[in-house]
C-alpha cells in the first residue's frame, strides 16, 4: 500500500462527516491530505464536516451552536462545524474545504465579529498552504 492510499485511509477513518454526498466525502480527504501535518491534525480532530446541498459555498461556524447544553461550551471551544456546498465546479472545491479549515485554524468565530481583513488572510493562508482556486484568491473572497 501507498503512503498516499494509507494517509486516505487514516483521514477516512477518523473524519467526522454528516452528508451524503460522496464527492465531497473524497474531496475533504483529498484536501485534508495536502494540509500542513499541523493542520491535517487540527482539521481531523476539532472540525466537523457537513454538506448541506447547494445553499451556499461554505461556512465554517465555532461548534458550540451544535451542543443544545451551555455546559458543553468548554468542550466546544476549539470544535468547528465546517459547512460545504455540494455544487462546487472540481477546479474551485479543494481551495473552498482548504479556505473554511483555514478560517477554523484562525478562529475566525463568523457569528460574532471577526477581523476586518479575516478573508483576506485566511485567502492568502489558503494559499501559502499551496491551493490554487476561487478559496486561495483574496480579492475574490473579499468581495463577499
Ligand atoms: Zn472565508
Amino acid at each position: 500500500m501507498n503512503t498516499d492510499t494509507k494517509r486516505f485511509e487514516e483521514i477516512h477513518y477518523d473524519l467526522a462527516y454528516h452528508g451524503e454526498s460522496s464527492d465531497i466525502h473524497t474531496q475533504i480527504i483529498e484536501t485534508i491530505s495536502r494540509l500542513p501535518k499541523k493542520v491535517a491534525k487540527f482539521a481531523v480532530e476539532n472540525c466537523c464536516f457537513i454538506s448541506v446541498g447547494e445553499a451556499i459555498y461554505g461556512i465554517a461556524l465555532p461548534g458550540r451552536i451544535g451542543t443544545k447544553n451551555t455546559n458543553l461550551r468548554r468542550t466546544t471551544r476549539n470544535a468547528w462545524i465546517i459547512v460545504l456546498s455540494e455544487n462546487c465546479n472540481e477546479k474551485d472545491i479543494h481551495s473552498i474545504i482548504a479556505h473554511e479549515i483555514a478560517h477554523a485554524w484562525r478562529k475566525d468565530d463568523r457569528l460574532a465579529r471577526p477581523p476586518e481583513d479575516c478573508e483576506i488572510q485566511t485567502a492568502n493562508l489558503t494559499r501559502d498552504w499551496g491551493f490554487t482556486g476561487c478559496g486561495s484568491d483574496a480579492d475574490y473572497c473579499n468581495s463577499f
